[in-house]
């Protein structure tokens, strides 16, 4: 299966409220960028990262894409992805410009698209290509209704919507206000509202400092938090561990994190509880497989981060032994030959051969940027 083309995209793709912030971010549509590996059986991979939608940003991730990767994998078997993903990682030129951020996300596009094109070589959805499910349900949680933007009124409608029309038992709530008792309050009232059964998880986009994560999980010590994630600095190794110690509530992390590597420096400081890789953010699918591995070495379950909406999440959670839980936001679904659903608050298993990457022609043609 020789690959014979490498087509970057770009996909603007609009959220499902006009526009969301956190304590970090404020966006209004959701970027895919990805390739299309084409090879000489005819078969099409997809594979994409997640981004804000900033074209001038995603212009970056494709030229690294058609510039250095193409030219690296043009003509090579599709079926050795990874040998494919240590020439590309391990380039020297790249690898001197690179390690994480720009090209590592594109080397997330590549590497899920190598996937992809393997499950649907073998007819297969990806988790049962990877040797099957270990787990029989796959619980959601809904992020999507609790966004830092969000008056309180909007929070706790959108919230009941989720927990009594759609059947989710856990939600996030995002936090982060330059007043940590602002959010206690808001805390209190949500869960008031949805009694003491919802799991409610927290997160912070990194934030606040130490001192001030001290005081917010002293005050919140009441409210059954089921995590705090990236409380602090993404990279900040210490002050996470400092605080797991300090607080019973548990620390989740690892949207933020490029490599292996920056998950083990975490994990071996006692850093974090929730091990959250994203696939669209680490080399993809080879790289969360080492991260998921290491985790569950350390016996720490994995809470993915939705970079791809889940999309590719729904089939490591189904397999892995270490997935826990799976983060829920309904943002690009739509727009994929099979999108995730989750019904009674669990994740409907994916049947459909493939990583489910596969972007609808509608959407590519109706929802492409030009690439330059
Ligand atoms: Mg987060």
């Amino acid at each position: 299966m020789k690959i014979v083309a490498v087509e970057p995209f770009i996909l603007h793709l609009p959220l499902t409220a006009s526009s969301i912030s956190d304590s970090t971010h404020n966006i209004t549509h959701w970027g895919v960028v990805g390739a299309k590996i084409t090879t000489d059986t005819g078969l099409e991979g997809f594979g994409f990262t997640g981004t804000h939608a900033h074209l001038p940003s995603d212009r970056l991730i494709t030229a690294c894409i058609r510039d250095c990767y193409a030219p690296l994998l043009i003509g090579e078997d599709a079926t050795e992805n990874a040998r494919l993903w240590t020439k590309l990682a391990r380039h020297p030129a790249l690898q001197w410009v690179g390690r994480a951020g720009i090209t590592h996300l594109a080397l997330a596009a590549i590497d899920i698209a190598l996937w992809d094109l393997r499950a649907k070589q073998a007819q297969l959805p990806l988790w049962r290509y990877l040797g099957g499910s270990h787990n029989a349900g796959v619980e959601a949680y809904n992020t999507d209704i609790g966004w830092l933007s969000f008056s309180l009124d909007r929070m706790l409608e959108s919230t009941k919507r989720a927990i009594e029309v759609d059947g989710f038992r856990r939600i996030k709530i995002k936090v982060g206000h330059d007043n940590p008792m602002t959010d206690i309050a808001r805390l209190t009232a949500v869960r008031r509202a949805v009694g003491p059964e919802i799991r409610i998880a927290i997160d912070g986009n990194g934030k606040w400092d130490l001192p001030t994560c001290l005081r917010f999980c002293h005050a919140a010590k009441d409210l059954d938090i089921f995590w705090f994630e990236e409380p602090m600095w993404y990279d900040d190794v210490s002050s996470h561990a400092s605080l797991a110690r300090a607080t019973n509530i548990p620390v989740a992390l690892g949207e933020q994190l490029y490599t292996l590597d920056a998950f083990r420096a975490f994990i071996e400081a006692g850093a974090v509880h929730y091990v959250q890789p994203d696939v669209t953010r680490l080399g993809g699918i080879t790289e969360y497989i080492q991260v998921a591995d290491l985790a569950h070495a350390y016996r720490l379950p994995i809470a993915p981060h939705a970079g791809d909406m889940s999309q590719v999440h729904v089939h490591l959670s189904f397999w892995h032994p270490a997935a826990s839980i799976l983060e829920y936001i309904p943002w690009i679904k739509d727009h994929f030959a099979e999108p995730i659903a989750v019904k009674d608050g669990f994740y409907v298993r994916p049947e459909h051969p493939g990583a489910g990457t596969t972007p609808l022609a509608k959407s590519l043609a109706g929802f492409s940027q030009p690439i330059a």
